[in-house]
């Protein structure tokens, strides 16, 4: 099974055109339409940069990793061409001037971005259902949740439209929908990816980073979008290394630590079982399983969303009615103006972590939750340094349970912030993860989630390449067989 990387390859040498690739994601889009993956599909501007693309390679142009590969973009990563609306009536027409760095990257390797894709709004949820455009649907069972925030980008790559896609996270959006949908996703090191461009949800939280079908992938389109920039004072300086140069290394004798809180109460017996038996498998390719602790686990949730609601509730101010889109009718003055737009514009998640996000940072309650929520996220970090000082990387669940039906995390708001349990605590910490397929439970998948040190990424997707090829031992390239892909010979 072809990666990527090698499709790029045969786009270099003629062998395949970019266009024909663009035009076999454009028609699968428009085949799986119902699934409403995208917000706003890219068609014009992805046939001429594909055009131009085969033209390049016609006159002999050496062309980047990425030569001729349609990519999906969740719609907070801002893009010159066509909307981005954040899933958000208030941004329904907004137009970008310029391109997201991470974009910008992407494009410059080669890659097509051929359309928008759906998401919560303004990246707040876990199931893609706060999206003023309806939710995405999931591919394996279109009665479950697609997985949230970065819905649309996991059914886009999941239903096979495009191999890759980016999303954001920032306290799970891409590992989540990434289980839910049967893919790999990654979330990079804090600072490792420029923010420059992805719209504003928590900033201290906040990282671009990718989805794919399989590890080599996603290692390779987080080379092409890491390293400094200058327009974001947060990205680091930290080199790049190659992530996929110890894809075939193996596992042996790396100490995967396995936290005795995360494999407790409330995690579901499905998921533990096909989560244990993966570590199993990576025992016999020659791991060390350890048990470490993270004693102040237990308090990630409510310290993330004191965290990620105080941050929204001043990033998300900016949307007042007089700059960017939605203004609203019938206003007698400024305040009116602010109100009603704001009213009108923003839906009903995104109102409750606003006036949640301003309660918390209010001067009398500040000291309790804000200051408190701080020194949890300190304690977090410690307990990280501590259970790496036995082992190399940390390992999860993704998700407590398998996902859940369609509209169900809405009748208790309390179990759908728990159903980030596993996936808050390293965006705190500010370290990288991956969530990846373990198995299935019927036609639902069941993720594992692997967290590493900070900026080891090369080493993370090192063990998530042996667990994957654990898994499917009879492909030498560790890909899961699928006939649904782009590029493939029997594209669609
Ligand atoms: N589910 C979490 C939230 O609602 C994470 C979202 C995200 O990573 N953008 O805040």
């Amino acid at each position: 099974m072809p990666t990527i990387a090698d499709t790029a390859r045969k786009v270099q040498s003629g062998e395949i055109t970019s266009e024909s690739l663009v035009q076999a994601s454009l028609g699968r889009i428009e085949a799986t339409k119902g699934l409403n993956a995208y917000i706003s599909v890219l068609a014009e501007s992805a046939l001429e940069q594909a055009r131009a693309t085969d033209k390049r390679v016609a006159a002999g142009e050496k062309l980047g990793p990425l030569a001729g590969i349609p990519v999906a973009v969740k719609d907070n990563i801002v893009y010159s061409k066509g909307r981005t609306t954040c899933g958000s009536r208030i941004l329904e027409k907004f137009e970008s001037p310029y391109d997201a760095t991470a974009l910008a990257r992407l494009v410059a390797a080669g890659a097509i971005p051929v359309g928008k894709t759906n998401m919560d709004e303004f990246a707040m949820g876990a199931t893609s259902e706060t999206s003023a455009f309806g939710a995405p649907k999931n591919p394996l069972d279109p009665g479950v949740i697609a997985g949230g925030s970065s819905g649309g980008s996991a059914v886009a790559v999941a239903s096979g439209t495009v191999r890759v896609s980016l999303g954001s996270d920032t306290g799970g959006s891409i590992r989540q929908p990434a289980a839910c949908c049967g893919i790999v996703g990654v979330k990079p090191t804090y600072g490792r990816v420029s923010r420059y461009g992805l719209v504003a949800y928590a900033s201290s939280l906040d990282q671009i980073g990718a989805f794919s079908e399989n590890v080599a992938d996603s290692a390779l389109l987080l080379n092409a979008i890491s390293g400094w920039d200058a327009q974001d004072s947060t990205s680091s300086q930290a080199v790049v290394p190659d992530f996929t140069a110890s894809l075939n290394k193996g596992v042996q004798g790396k100490v995967i630590g396995m936290p005795k809180e995360c494999f407790g109460a409330g995690l579901q017996p499905e998921v533990r079982a096909h989560v244990l038996a993966a570590l199993d498998k990576l025992e016999k390719a020659g791991a060390v399983i350890r048990e470490v602790s993270l004693p102040s686990f237990e308090f990630a949730v409510p310290a993330y969303y004191v965290i990620a609601t105080a941050e929204a509730s001043a990033n998300l101010s900016r949307y007042d009615g007089v700059r960017y889109t939605t203004r609203a009718q019938d206003v007698t003055d400024l305040f009116s103006l602010y109100a009603k737009t704001r009213s009108q514009g923003f839906g009903w998640e995104v109102k409750k972590r606003i006036l949640l996000g301003t309660y918390v940072l209010s001067s009398g309650f500040y000291d309790a939750y804000y200051l408190q929520a701080q020194k949890v996220r300190r304690l977090l970090t410690d307990d990280f340094n501590q259970a790496f000082t036995g082992c190399d990387v940390v390992v999860t669940p993704t998700m407590p349970t398998l996902p859940p039906k369609v509209g169900e995390v809405f009748t208790d708001p309390m179990a759908m912030y728990l159903g980030d349990i596993y996936t808050v605590a390293l965006n705190l910490a500010g370290l990288p993860g991956i969530s990846q397929p373990v198995g299935q439970v019927g036609k639902l998948s069941v993720g594992l989630q692997f967290i590493g040190k900070a900026f080891a990424e090369e080493e993370l997707f090192q063990v998530a390449a042996a667990l994957e090829h654990s898994l499917n031992p009879s492909d030498a390239s560790g890909v899961r067989p699928q006939s649904r892909r782009i590029g493939d010979e029997k594209a669609p």
